[in-house]
């Protein structure tokens, strides 16, 4: 199979391309036509399958072909439970995104607050944060989730066992009900499955 297989448009094919990825991952392979088409996915998969493009190039897609950049509108939320992860999966985000002109903003804590709080500020499509930093930037008024349609929770199991279910919960309080949600997992204990089928809806799962 070929990402073109993959209905895949030719901004993103470009930014693949340049990559040098000659072929999609299993992942890439299950997990694309679902979100492409709208659908809330549950996906198991270990760090290292290419699972973080199996969902941001996808996303990128729908934004693209939903009007594109729009000013002052946060369209998705990634959350991740590491500062590490969270700046990977940005600049993952800016990397195969780079020929449609949406923006990308990471926050995470222990760095200081103000510069994410202008990136904030200036508007962007995409934001990837960790739960703690993320709400802290809420509680001082910066709640940026009127327009959010998609969320994704990376490396859910390990955002759990780092303790961060109830900032997760106080996060997902904030946004709208009516979007499209993700989850990928290492592994699927009771407590993610708890989580995903209150979070999800009618799921697809993807398992490598
Ligand atoms: P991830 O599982 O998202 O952490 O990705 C692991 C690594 O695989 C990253 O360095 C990606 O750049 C790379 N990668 C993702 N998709 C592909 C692909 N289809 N072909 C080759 N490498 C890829």
């Amino acid at each position: 199979m070929q990402f073109a297989d993959l209905k895949l448009i030719e901004p993103l094919l470009r930014a693949i391309e340049a990559e040098g990825y000659s072929a999609p991952t299993p992942i890439q392979q299950q997990a694309i036509p679902p979100i492409l088409e709208g659908n809330d996915l549950l996906g198991c998969a270990q760090t290292g399958t290419g699972k973080t493009a199996a969902f941001a190039l996808p996303i990128l897609q729908r934004l693209a072909q939903s009007g594109g950049p729009r000013q002052g509108g946060l369209r998705v939320l990634v959350l991740t439970p590491t500062r590490e992860l969270a700046a990977q999966v940005a600049e993952s985000f800016t990397t195969y995104g780079k020929n449609l002109g949406l923006r990308t903003a990471v926050v995470f804590g222990g760095v200081g607050q103000r510069p994410q709080m202008e990136a904030l500020r200036r508007g962007v499509d995409v934001l990837v944060a960790t739960p703690g930093r993320l709400l802290d930037l809420c509680s001082q008024g910066i709640a940026p989730f009127g327009r959010l349609d998609t969320l994704v929770l990376d490396e859910a199991d390990r955002m759990l066992d780092m303790g961060f279910i109830h900032d997760i919960r106080r996060v997902l309080a904030m946004l709208p009900e009516r979007r499209q949600t993700l989850l990928f997992s290492a592994t699927m204990p009771p407590d993610i499955l708890k989580l995903a089928n209150s979070i999800l809806r009618s799921p697809v799962r993807v398992e490598v």
